[in-house]
């Protein structure tokens, strides 16, 4: 649908409204990120709010969850439950039970809003009826316009209310969507009047966030577009109460490249949690660029951008309205420039934390064997496959490799296709030379000593030896490797790889 642009101006004040069910996801974290640079962008107000009325669904940490990891992804809100402001306060929604309550109130006197007896089983019969005779379901009114006989009878039975808005009948809902363009819902196809307060005195999702939305000012509401559906129960609110409505903007959510539906827990293959990818050893700054252009992507064609550079180039006109594809690839690609791009002291002290944090098995081997005594070592480590790492786990796994290269079963798959007397002759002339070779052992000169002994040189040298100490051909330069092994280390290999050879 053709839009008109969208012209931010004013007081901004945006928020990220996460309800504590789960831990911050890649859908959560791309919601929170959008909030995060339009509020930097258009100098705005940028506010946490926690949602979390649905008691029962709350899951412990949580609210931690979503906190740390947004911290840790490089954003950091303006007020909050641990900023708040007196004005705007409190900043959880159970917590604000009280205030709802008093708009309720104030919707029954007015005579938009209505007590609701009905039974669980009476609506699940309804409920059934419909579907039955194929029609969409919905409330049917039933207990608007009760009389106080009808009420007094059923508050005798011990039936507890619900608090239902009334809705006009075929009474446009519509907003001018600052991502989808226009959007208009019918008054008479949402489900009917809605319940705005449970029978336990808790406000609906529906009724609490628009109250909170106006109490605490907010100009423009940006979430995920699985919330549209929501969005004419809420502008019913606005309506009813007579309040001022913010801007609505609906992101795109996230879908997988290989079903082409949403990504959803189901999608084994991708990580969804942002825990998983800082501990599966991702750069924060990529992973924060690449959720980036989850939705909007920026003028021109460049594609790594900084935290600053993100706010300066934000723009919500750019907001795309079609699905947004998590592909893989790109993000190890961009992982692996942020890595070239960080300096090795920086990605040895990321590492640390990885191996002090202990989450993964390589970590805990790491941690085990108290390689936070061995700094210059892992700097060596890092330097040498500074240009090829996927993630802090490439160096992390090298690393490990290296310090138990005595002790791993090598495969040797790769050896076969190398002429077997020729390594034979390479290897046997490499033990010789490193016997009387002193430490720190200079390995170019051993190897150009082998190469004039043999004749074997280039591919034919390298190769093979790549598989000897490595265990796999490809492996970067050779002599950089066996400068971090203990001299024991590399004699060993080499004797077991002629056994190998020998068998
Ligand atoms: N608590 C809602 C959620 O987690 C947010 C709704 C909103 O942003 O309005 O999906």
């Amino acid at each position: 649908m053709k839009k008109d642009k969208v012209e931010v101006t004013g007081d901004v004040r945006v928020r990220y409204a996460p309800s504590p069910t789960g831990f911050l996801h890649l859908g959560n974290a791309q919601s929170a990120l959008f909030n995060y640079l339009f509020a930097k962008h258009y100098n705005g107000t940028w506010v946490l709010r926690i949602e979390d009325t649905d008691l029962k669904r709350n899951v412990p940490h949580g609210e931690e969850s979503q906190m740390e990891n947004l911290h840790w992804l490089g954003i950091d809100w303006d007020e909050g439950p641990d900023k708040p402001k007196v004005e705007f306060a409190p900043y959880h929604q159970k917590d604000r039970v009280n205030l709802y309550h008093k708009y309720v109130q104030q919707l029954l006197d007015d005579g938009f809003a209505y007590l609701d007896y009905a039974t669980e089983e009476e609506l699940k019969e309804l409920h059934d009826q419909q579907i039955e005779a194929k029609i969409a379901p919905h409330y049917d009114g039933r207990w608007y316009g009760a009389t106080e006989e009808q009420i007094k009878q059923a508050e005798a039975e011990g039936r507890k209310p619900t608090v239902r808005l009334h809705l006009p009948e075929d009474h446009i809902y519509g907003w001018d969507d600052m991502i989808k363009g226009r959007v208009e819902f019918n008054s008479d196809n949402i489900g009917g009047d809605f319940i705005i307060e449970k029978s336990n005195g808790m406000a609906t999702y529906n009724f609490a966030v628009v109250i909170d939305d106006y109490l605490m000012k907010m100009t423009h509401v940006l979430r995920g577009d699985d919330h549209i559906a929501n969005t004419p129960k809420q502008i019913a609110v606005y309506e009813a109460l007579g309040i001022p409505q913010p801007l609505f903007g609906h992101i795109t959510l996230i879908y997988s490249l290989d079903t082409h539906k949403k990504l959803s827990k189901r999608d084994k293959n991708t990580l969804q949690f942002i825990s998983q990818y800082r501990k599966y050893g991702y750069l924060n700054e990529a992973l924060m660029n690449f959720i980036a252009f989850l939705g909007w992507s920026p003028v021109g064609e460049k594609e790594l951008f900084t935290r600053e550079e993100l706010i300066e180039a934000y723009d919500i006109n750019r907001m795309s309205a079609s699905p947004a594809y998590f592909d893989q690839k790109k993000l190890d690609w961009t992982n692996a420039e942020y890595i070239k791009k960080t300096s090795v002291d920086e990605l040895t002290k990321r590492i640390m934390l990885l191996v002090d944090a202990a989450e993964t098995d390589v970590a805990e081997q790491l941690k085990a064997i108290g390689i936070e005594n061995e700094l210059d070592f892992i700097k060596k480590v890092v330097t040498i496959y500074h240009t090829e790492a996927k993630t802090l786990m490439t160096f992390m796994e090298k690393v490990l490799f290296i310090k138990n290269a005595n002790q791993v079963a090598f495969t040797y798959a790769d050896l076969a296709e190398f002429d077997s007397a020729d390594i034979k002759q390479i290897l046997t002339a490499m033990s010789a030379e490193l016997k009387d070779a002193a430490e720190p052992v200079d390995y170019p000169a051993i190897l150009s000593a082998v190469q004039k002994e043999t004749g074997q040189k280039g591919r034919k040298l390298y190769m093979p030896l790549n598989v000897v100490f490595t265990d796999s051909k490809s492996a970067p330069q050779i002599t950089d490797i066996l400068s971090v092994m203990p001299k024991a280390t590399v004699q060993h290999l080499i004797d077991n790889a002629l056994e190998h050879l020998n068998k």
